[in-house]
């Protein structure tokens, strides 16, 4: 018999990026769809799932700082962007029967419902899928400090992060034919040796509330699954 889920309830953290495909901008229906299956495998073991999704397939504050704008205002823009990906990303969960609420840091109702912090828990106990949307609601944050903090006030066992690699390496894979992926590295090591795995925030986050994070594929299908039971491959900073 698979071995059992590590954690009763996690936080998925993915990339804007992950969500576009090979298309260079916004949202591939069908890697959308791949990843909310991905998602469903996870929700299938009793899991409790927060999501958090970046924007950076849509809109970066610092891109459009770059270009002249206001960096606050640009910020928003990025934020907003998030809400688009946790609309699209609440579509395609519920296309597989999956009951999900997209929880935005910025109210708008119409669209979405606002973060109450209580109340979202009460979500996951009844086994609903939180999208949560619009990063801290602040400018100046990026969305691994959103998802930090929203895996710490959930009480989420650990912060799952789903990337191009299947876990950290010791110098870039991509360059190297001898670089070598870390079982687990400490979240020190990460800072000092400027490893990317989150920005500094997000890492001395994790760091100061004991939150592990688990770096793996998103690129083979189940791994999610697999990885939550402690197998395939990834890298633990704890
Ligand atoms: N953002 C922000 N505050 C937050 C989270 C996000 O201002 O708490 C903005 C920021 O401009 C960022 C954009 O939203 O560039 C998209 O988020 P992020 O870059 O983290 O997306 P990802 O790289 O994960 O796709």
């Amino acid at each position: 018999t698979p071995a059992a889920p590590m954690y009763p309830r996690v936080l998925l953290k993915i990339s804007g990026e992950a969500l576009m495909g090979d298309q260079g901008f916004g949202l591939h229906p069908p890697t959308v769809r791949r990843i909310a299956e991905e998602v469903k495998q996870v929700h299938d073991l009793g899991v409790q799932i927060c999501l958090v999704i970046g924007g950076g397939n849509i809109f970066r504050g610092l891109s459009g700082a770059a270009h002249g704008m206001e960096r606050a205002t640009a910020d928003y823009m990025g934020m907003l962007a998030t809400v688009m990906n946790a609309l699209g990303m609440q579509g395609a969960l519920e296309g597989l029967g999956i009951f999900t609420r997209v929880i935005s840091a910025i109210p708008m109702d119409q669209v979405c419902e606002p973060y109450i912090r209580r109340r979202a828990i009460r979500h996951l106990e009844k086994g609903r899928v939180c999208v949560f949307a619009a990063g801290t609601g602040n400018p100046y944050f990026t969305t691994d400090t959103a998802a930090t903090l929203r895996a710490m006030e959930m009480g989420c066992g650990a912060i799952f992060k789903g990337t191009q690699v299947d876990g950290i390496y010791d110098s870039d894979p991509k360059t190297n034919p001898d670089a070598t992926r870390y079982a687990s590295v400490s979240y020190d090591e990460v800072l000092q040796r400027n490893l990317r795995v989150m920005d500094a925030s997000a890492i001395a986050l994790a760091r100061d509330n004991k939150l592990p994070i688990i770096v793996y594929s998103l690129r083979e299908s189940g791994a999610f699954a697999k990885v939550l039971r402690g197998e395939g491959k990834f890298t633990i900073v704890h």
